[in-house]
């Protein structure tokens, strides 16, 4: 647990909502829907109005997803508990038993615990008793705690206290960089490390507060708001919209993101400005060897490197191929590895090349 004991939001916030005991009229948002207004308001009305509208999960996006509720279950076991049973689709009953088991004084955890506040609706990964507050904990299947992690505490935080309990820290549960499996089960002591962000998280306090009123007066509104495709599609998080916002952008034979270096903050404002095809940049804005790229592209020419038949003289013919991928696990899966600081490779069978190559 943290060692911060201040009680950053209470009393001095105006309790408007009773533990238990939804008041609430305004549009109710949830963190992730707090958080996809931040990253933009497009993404929250769609999600308020069209969820159709998204592209469904990938498996990639589905392990990530399954790999992130392990690590939540873990961090369950690093600090037991009482589960709040009741589920995402059921908050007003979340919120009563909730209340029921704050109200025990024997129970001095609890795991998804919900909490109401002017419309915003959380459920708190860990919230722990102590020294007649409760520390809000936040928990993250990463390495690096960032300012969308801080943010994404600081919410919680901020309604916890607005619901009328006081809060003694905000933190965020993150994975030890230092860890390293040693077979068998994990050393969950280890394996986690605590960052206390309360400090921030109380800084954000106005933010918070700005943007929870922003996005609750946008969600009354009839139009969707118009936000052009940019940066921000793919940053903190890749947006599920951006095939239906993009949608009427041309399909060209040479997109501009197929060159080197146009990733997605670099070629969606250049897509969204009009600029589709690789033609279409200026021959001073590219580096040689996007030129070389480009250049392919326009005259139907493959390019091969002056040097690489010199290369390969020195080998002959049988030639193995070995074809490998990597997988980054969110958890330690190999002896003598940690969370996921580096990638690990793996291969299928070598492909053998038995012909002579001309
Ligand atoms: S794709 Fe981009 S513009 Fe469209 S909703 Fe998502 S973040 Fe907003």
């Amino acid at each position: 647990m943290v060692a911060s004991s201040a009680r950053i939001f209470h009393p001095a916030m105006q309790v408007s909502a009773t533990l238990g005991s939804p008041v609430s009229q305004q549009p109710r948002l949830s963190k992730s829907r707090f958080m996809s207004g931040r990253q933009c308001t497009l993404r929250l009305w769609n999600d308020w109005f069209h969820r159709d509208l998204a592209t469904p999960a990938d498996s990639n996006s589905q392990a990530r997803f399954d790999e992130g509720n392990e690590v939540g279950e873990l961090a369950r076991r690093r600090c037991p508990g009482v589960l709040v049973a009741a589920d995402h689709r059921q908050s007003s009953e979340a919120l009563a038993e909730t209340g029921r088991l704050l109200a025990d004084a024997s129970v001095k955890v609890l795991h998804e615990a919900a909490f109401e506040h002017r419309g915003a609706f959380v459920r708190v990964d860990i919230l722990a008793r102590r020294n007649g507050a409760w520390d809000v904990i936040e928990v993250k299947s990463v390495l690096d705690v960032d300012k969308t992690h801080r943010m994404d505490a600081a919410y919680q935080g901020w309604v916890v206290a607005g619901a009328g309990l006081p809060v003694g820290s905000v933190s965020v549960m993150a994975l030890n960089r230092e860890y390293r499996y040693q077979g068998g089960e994990l050393d969950l002591a280890s394996l986690f490390r605590v960052e206390d962000t309360t400090a921030e998280a109380g800084a954000l306090v106005p933010l918070i507060e700005a943007d929870l009123a922003r996005f609750q007066a946008l969600l009354q509104q009839t139009e969707a708001p118009h936000v052009p495709p940019g940066r921000h599609c793919t940053s903190p998080y890749e947006c599920p919209y951006l095939a239906n916002c993009t949608r009427h952008w041309p399909a060209v034979p040479d997109p501009v993101d197929w060159l080197p270096g146009f990733g997605p903050a670099k070629h969606l404002p250049l897509r969204a400005a009009g600029i589709h095809s690789m033609g279409d940049l200026p021959l001073d804005s590219l580096n040689a060897q996007q030129r070389q790229v480009l250049a392919c592209h326009r005259d139907d020419q493959p390019w091969v490197n002056e040097g690489l038949g010199n290369a390969l003289k020195a080998f002959a013919p049988p030639i193995h191929f070995l074809d490998f991928e990597t997988f980054a696990p969110a958890l330690p899966r190999l002896i003598g590895t940690g969370p996921p600081a580096r990638s690990y490779p793996y291969s299928g069978p070598a492909t053998a090349w038995l012909e002579r190559a001309s």
